[in-house]
This record gives C-alpha cells, structure tokens and sequence, in this order.
C-alpha cells in the first residue's frame, strides 16, 4: 500500500455551500472565488463541482485559461486584472473580466486595440487600502473606460477589511462606496463570504464567496457546521507505529513533550511538508477512528505524533483524521495560530486527492 496521507474531497458539500450561498445571496449573481488552486481542493474538481454558479474569481489568465479549456463558458473575473499589458489579447480572446484597480491600467486598456471588447470590474478602494481607486477618481476613471472603444460593460467593485468581525463590519466601507459611487447607474459586487453571511446589504450585483464554498468559516468564534456549511476536504492518514512512551520520556525535535505518567503514543503519516501546520503545538485535536485526541511535540517534516493513551483498541493502520469531517479545519488552525485559509490552500503537491 501507498502512502496513507489523502486529502478526500466531498463534492456534494461543495454543491451544498453554494446552495446555502445561493440562499443568502437573493438575486444576486454568484461569483464563486476559486483562486490558490480552488483553495487548495484543485480547481477544475472545485469548479466542475460549482458548475451552478454563475461566474468564477481566479487571480490568473493560467487559471482562466484552464477553466475555458475545460469548457467553461461562464464569465471569469481576473481579481487582481492584468499585470502586464501583454495579457490583454488573451484576455479579450477568451473573454475575461479583470479587476481594473490602478488608473494607469484603465488607462492602458481604454487605448488597447483588441479583438473584442473587455467587460471589467473597475475596483474602488473604500478603506481597506489595499487595491483599488481613490474613492474620488473613480468618477472621472469610469467615464475614460466607458467611453474606450476597447471596454465594454464596467461593473463596480470593493472589497471589505473587516467583514469578519462584528465591532468594526462594514459601515463605514459601505458608506464609502455609495458616496463615491453616487449617480453611477453600473452593477456592482461587494460582498465575500463574511459580508455575505452576516450583512445582507452588501449584496448587490455580484457576491464573491470564497471559504464558504469550502466548508470552513470566515468567523473567528464560529466554524463552518455551525454556520450549515459542510467540511468539502477531509485530510486522512493512518497511524504507522506505535510505541510506549515511558515517565520522563520526550518524543520528536527538540524533545518538547516529556510524558508526564506512562502513556502511548502514535505517529502518522503528515508533516508540516504535506501542509500541515508545523505551529500546531501539543494539544492540537486529531481523531483515531472517531474518537478525538491530540497531537504531542514538534510537527515533523513527513510525520507527526499523537497520543493513544485514551484510545486503547487504536493500532498501526487505524484511521486519523487531521481536519474535516468531524474535526473542524478551524479547531486545527486556532491551534497552530492561523486560519482555515491558510491550512486549506497549503496543502502540498504531494497529497493525494481523492474525490468522493
Ligand atoms: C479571495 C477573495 C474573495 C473571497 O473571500 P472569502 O473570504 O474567501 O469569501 C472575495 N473577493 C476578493 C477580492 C478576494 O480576493
């Protein structure tokens, strides 16, 4: 047998993301974010999976041009648009949108001569002070565009800092985005995952779920199934030793755990070069056939150690869930200082994927 270590990935939750996301969105359009390799779950299974939904969000003209490849026809969002001038024919030719966020590349654009028309999502920055135009040139770099012979449809965009958390929200961003884009008459796209969940007047033209889709949330306080979303990749491995560990023993680098009593201990197959979080210290949750413990000392680079002092019948071979279903991806992170992002888009080449 082969390595044990497999990232399963649940399609029908996919499916049922974008379900709860199409609930929450109303009339809105659902532009479903599958940049950083579907956030890590693979793109084409991710957007074979997301086929309802009504656009896709990617970062680059690779990433779009494997989705027209694959017979994609929806429309496709470039969220950080071009990034040198000479991806505009290929952008024109397979019908992408990018993001216009700086005035020199709606400038670069609305003197392009292309084959076809590009639709756009010009990008304002309302406080996030990321991306996107000062709220007071979007105006005058809307009406450049609209009248380029290059450009077609324009839709407006921002993006929010703090949607995810409750005491700052959106308010001052959303007050920011009717004021500079006052008199506009053009559709819009505000919302990502957090802003979609919990503030329903973001919705606008076009809402941008990302995290979502993938089952984990965007909330520090909350995780996924709380919020009716299902876990879309389960990591799995298997114990490939066991061993007793003695009083006063260490395990791992560093011998960083010492058994305080006699215990077992077991290793698995995963490592911080699989993607999983070397941070993640003693304490971190894994399960055994279902049944929860924890990790103890250092994440190696191809292993990891747990304790199978509370799980009796476990052996060499028995079932270990890193994250996913029946482990929150979020509890995982939280232990190793991080977010589900992070963990879910670092999964390594080196995983097997499996899809179910
Ligand atoms: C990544 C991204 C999103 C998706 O954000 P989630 O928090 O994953 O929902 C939406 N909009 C933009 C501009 C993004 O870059």
């Amino acid at each position: 047998m082969s390595r044990p270590l497999v990232a399963r990935i649940d399609t029908a939750a996919l499916a049922h993301n974008l379900g709860l996301a199409r609930r929450l969105a109303g009339p809105a359009r659902i532009l479903a974010v599958v940049k950083a390799n579907g956030y890590g779950h693979g793109l084409l299974r991710v957007a074979r999976a997301l086929r309802a939904a009504d656009g896709f969000a990617v970062l680059t003209l690779g990433e779009a041009e494997t989705l027209r490849a694959d017979g994609f026809s929806h429309p496709i969002v470039l969220l950080e648009g071009f990034f040198h001038p000479d991806e505009l024919p290929a952008i024109a030719h397979w019908r992408l949108q990018p993001v216009i966020h700086r005035e020199d590349q709606a400038e670069i654009l609305a003197r392009a001569r292309l084959d076809h028309r590009v639709d756009v999502f010009v990008k304002v920055d309302t406080g996030m002070h990321r991306l996107g135009l000062h709220p007071k040139r979007l105006q005058e770099v809307v009406a450049r565009l609209q009248e380029a012979e290059s450009v077609g449809s324009v839709t407006l965009m921002t993006h929010f800092a703090s949607a995810d958390e409750a005491e700052v929200g959106v308010d001052e961003q959303m007050q920011a985005f009717r004021k500079a884009s006052e008199g506009l008459e053009l559709p819009a796209s505000l919302a990502n995952s957090a802003a979609l969940m919990r503030y329903p007047e973001t919705q606008g033209d076009w809402v941008r779920p990302g995290i979502m889709l993938y089952g984990a949330s965007p909330f520090a306080n909350q995780t996924g199934a709380g919020l009716g979303l299902l876990p879309a990749m389960t990591l799995e491995s298997r114990v490939i030793a066991q061993r007793p560990l003695r009083k006063g023993e260490a395990v791992g680098y560093g011998g960083s755990f010492v058994a305080a009593k006699d215990m077992r201990i077991g290793i698995v197959a995963c490592g911080y070069a699989d993607g999983y979080p070397r941070h993640a210290g003693t304490g971190t949750p894994v399960l055994v056939e279902g049944q929860h413990t924890r990790t103890l000392g250092r994440v190696s680079m191809d292993m990891l150690c747990i304790d199978l002092t509370p799980i009796p019948n476990a052996h060499v071979g028995s079932l270990v869930t890193l994250w996913g279903e029946g482990l929150p991806v979020e509890e995982v992170a939280a232990s190793a200082g991080t977010i589900a992002y992070e963990l879910l888009t670092a999964i390594a080449p080196r995983v097997r994927i499996e899809e179910t």
